[in-house]
């Protein structure tokens, strides 16, 4: 219920207003966000390597509806994989792209074309790019430009979501050499007819569509926080034996850090996915929603001020 209000309320221009200017929101903003400017994510990406993490950017925007938006998220793109590259980041830093922060909703060709161009930037400077998963009547149009993309940049990735009820027969499609694949729980509200609605079926689809990937002979991504999950995920590294080199966990910045560096210390590739850029809001308020745990942190700075 409450994840369903704050889900809601992640596509409301008018809370998305007062949540902005709320004094409290700046401490918020920046446990899970690495700051606004590109020299903000150069400097977390740069902690994170020196602590051995691998790292992913995103550069936060979604739902652009302008040509001119879109370019603009396409050349903040071009400009920090450059930088990533100069400042010897690469290949341990990579970027994730949201295809509707590069034009998906008003022209599919658009969208392809930018991204194409990130490929390419991405390429030049020996790294990778992921495309982010959005809400399901998008993922057609993500899978599409996808295969696309990895006629000309193989290394392209993609996420798929296991509340998904497809997601176990995109892993199989997906599970061949050379793909990648980032697994997740998935972050948006999603009607009974595409998407389980229980964290136990969730969950029970994770693990399907992790031991689908983990079986495969693709690069799996495995993005949670859930330690169950996480440990599941190590005994399939085990079973299937799949070396550090061969698989990796993800989490996001500002969650579970401690459970990050424990897994890098076990000898695993662990990726940090960094956001940075000031259109924050719809990315914290999916955090909010995840974890009860996280709103009682915003009542705390609330309270605080
Ligand atoms: P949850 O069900 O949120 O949490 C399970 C358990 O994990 C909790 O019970 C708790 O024990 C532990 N936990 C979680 N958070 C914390 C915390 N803050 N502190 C301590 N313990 C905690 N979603 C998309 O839809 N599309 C994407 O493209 C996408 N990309 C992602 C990329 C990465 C790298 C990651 C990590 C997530 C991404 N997500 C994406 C979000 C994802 O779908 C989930 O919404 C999010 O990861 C929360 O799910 P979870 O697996 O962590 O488990």
């Amino acid at each position: 219920m409450l994840r369903s209000v704050i889900l809601a309320a992640s596509r409301s221009t008018q809370v998305e207003r007062l949540v902005a200017t709320a004094p409290f929101t700046r401490d918020v903003v920046r446990r899970f966000v690495a700051g606004a400017a590109t020299d903000d994510a150069l400097r977390a990406t740069r902690a994170l390597v020196t602590d051995g993490q691998a790292v992913t950017l995103d550069y936060l925007g979604e739902d652009t509806t302008t040509p001119e938006q879109a370019n603009a998220t396409r050349d903040e793109y071009l400009k920090l994989l450059r930088l990533l590259g100069a400042a010897g980041l690469t290949p341990a830093a990579e970027v994730s792209v949201k295809l509707s922060a590069l034009g998906q909703a008003f022209d599919e060709q658009f969208a392809y074309d930018n991204a194409r161009q990130i490929c390419a930037a991405a390429d030049a400077v020996g790294t990778t790019v992921t495309l982010d998963m959005e809400d399901h009547t998008t993922t057609d149009s993500t899978l599409d430009i996808l295969t696309k993309l990895r006629k000309d940049h193989p290394s392209t990735g993609a996420v798929l979501q296991a509340y998904l009820r497809r997601t176990e027969s995109d892993c199989r499609e997906l599970s061949a050499a050379g793909s990648r694949v980032r697994l997740c729980k998935g972050a948006y509200k999603e009607p009974e007819s595409v998407a389980y609605q229980s964290a136990r079926e969730v969950d029970k689809s994770y693990v399907r569509c992790m031991n689908v990937l983990m079986a495969g002979d693709g690069y799996p991504m495995l993005a949670t926080h859930d330690p169950r999950l996480i440990a599941i995920g190590e005994d399939r590294a085990r079973w299937f034996d799949r070396d550090p080199g061969r698989f990796e966990f993800q989490m996001l910045y500002g969650i579970r850090p401690e459970e990050q560096k424990r897994l890098v210390g076990e000898g695993y590739t662990v990726r940090t996915y960094v956001p940075y850029g000031d259109q924050w809001y719809g990315y914290l308020m999916r955090r909010l929603a995840e974890r009860p745990a996280n709103l009682m942190f915003f009542g705390r700075a609330v309270v605080s001020k």
